[in-house]
């Protein structure tokens, strides 16, 4: 058996699955809920930085990080220890209804990564969705407006709030009625595919107009508009970054009509971009900000990140019993140390070096029909034909499948783009290997067409 310690690289040992994972998979079959959405038979074991190990001793690369989740890389000796130190000392009081020491210490740390000069105020959660969940509620606590405006593409979470703003694809929809009302949704500036013809940073201008010129005008009065929510890089919907005046314009539109500009950084956030939070490199100052995932390297917290004079609820008006404990704070803690000590630049360091690394993907690969986002969250959006830009969701599927039998862990996101959403400690080597892995999948799965 392989221990992960010492491997930095993939070692498959047994055919896909394997048996033990073959077991497992049976089991999982008669007793899961069916809608999970797993691409590939992968049954983790054990991980350590960006390799996982299976059930059967395989061991993989991993660049999906559980979504997006592990930035520390899997079970980071300094993770592990603050949650082992803590679970022996307190698991759970509840932070609604007492008080913990890490609690302030975490908000006061995270409350200074988000920009603008007020003071921040923080609320913890559990996941991604119940952040944006809150924050759809102190939206409307703050501003007394009930509507709110999102974007075509975006997920923000599967409750049913959450779920209201998220068009990603109707299968999340479907089946469970009516959602929230007072919602609309506007398209989202996705410049490989703009309709226009703008490039990367010009992509959005006509979003904006139809906002103003037509929601604003026909639909709802901008004064009874609650919140406009965004993901600076559109994640599920295939890690697709907004331009920088398309952001700054919205926080003006905001900002005009004492609207909440709220920014969803549940999968750009925590220093994935280079940055702790992927809006500041637009230069905004949202009133909201939500972030999870990478948070806590895999224990579950959210937080809702806002303006002080934003976060004024009432006691009661909003709670939670274990959103936040303190073995997920330790985690945070130990996380936050290790982005901004090293991750956060070597996010920026790695991503910079694989994009010089993949900018000729267009050229090289006829299937390759965009290369985009910041730092680690980058991805390869997938075509049949790069003139008239057709969607090839089957190559895509093909290539995430390929990928895993190769040693390499990626997972699709949007209809037919592949996400790169790595630990933010990976080495060059590891990125030349899943660039590698990448090419020779792109030429198989390129004999398809
Ligand atoms: N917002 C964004 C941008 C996400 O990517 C996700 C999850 O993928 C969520 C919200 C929901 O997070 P969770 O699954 O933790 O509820």
């Amino acid at each position: 058996m392989l221990t992960t310690l010492e491997v930095k690289a993939p070692r498959l040992v047994t055919a896909l699955p394997g048996p033990n994972a073959k077991r497992i998979l049976e089991q999982d079959a008669k007793f899961m809920s069916p809608s999970y959405t797993r691409d590939y038979p992968l049954v983790a074991k054990r991980g350590h930085g960006a390799i996982v190990e299976d059930v059967d001793g395989n061991a993989f690369l991993d660049f999906a990080a559980g979504i997006a989740v592990c930035s520390t890389g899997h079970c980071h000796p300094k993770v592990v220890s603050a949650i082992q130190k803590q679970a022996a000392e307190l698991i759970h009081m509840s932070g609604t209804d007492f008080y913990y020491e890490s609690m302030p210490q975490l908000a006061e740390r995270l409350g200074r990564t988000m920009p603008g000069a007020e003071a921040k105020k923080v609320f913890f959660t559990n996941s991604g969705t119940e952040a944006i969940e809150g924050a759809i509620k102190l939206a409307r606590y703050a501003t007394k407006r009930d509507k709110m405006i999102a974007f075509y593409g975006c997920f923000h979470g599967r409750s049913m709030g959450a779920l209201s703003l998220t068009a990603s694809k109707s299968t999340q929809r479907k089946g469970f009625g009516a959602l929230l009302s007072g919602i609309e949704h506007i398209p989202y500036p996705y410049a490989y595919r703009c309709a226009h013809g703008h490039t990367g940073e010009t992509c959005g201008a006509e979003i904006l107009e139809q906002l103003e010129g037509q929601i604003f005008k026909r639909l709802f009065d901008p004064e009874d508009v609650a919140g406009i929510i965004i993901e600076p890089i559109q994640g599920e919907g295939g890690y697709v970054p907004a331009p920088k005046f398309f952001l700054q314009e919205l926080q003006r539109i905001c900002r005009q009509h004492g609207i909440m500009f709220i920014v969803d950084e549940v999968q750009s956030g925590m220093g994935r971009t280079g940055k702790w939070w992927a809006s500041e490199h637009s230069g905004i100052e949202p009133d909201i900000l939500c972030s999870a995932k990478g948070i806590a390297s895999g224990m579950p917290l959210g937080a809702i990140i806002a303006r002080e004079s934003v976060m004024r609820w009432k006691p009661g008006a909003h709670g939670t019993i274990f959103g936040g404990n303190p073995v997920c704070f330790a985690a945070a803690l130990a996380t936050m140390d290790l982005i901004e000590g090293e991750y956060k630049e070597n996010a920026h360091r790695m991503g910079d070096y694989l994009f010089g690394r993949l900018a000729d993907w267009t050229k090289n690969f006829k299937i390759v029909g965009d290369v985009r986002g910041r730092g680690l969250m980058i991805g390869i959006e997938i075509v049949r034909d790069q003139r008239t830009k057709e969607k090839a969701a089957d190559l895509r599927n093909l290539i995430v499948d390929l990928a895993f039998h190769k040693g390499l862990l990626v997972l699709g996101a949007g209809e037919n783009t592949i996400r790169l959403s790595p630990p933010l400690l990976i080495d060059q080597e590891q990125a030349d290997f899943a660039a590698r892995t990448l090419e020779d999948c792109f030429r198989e799965a390129g004999k398809k067409i």
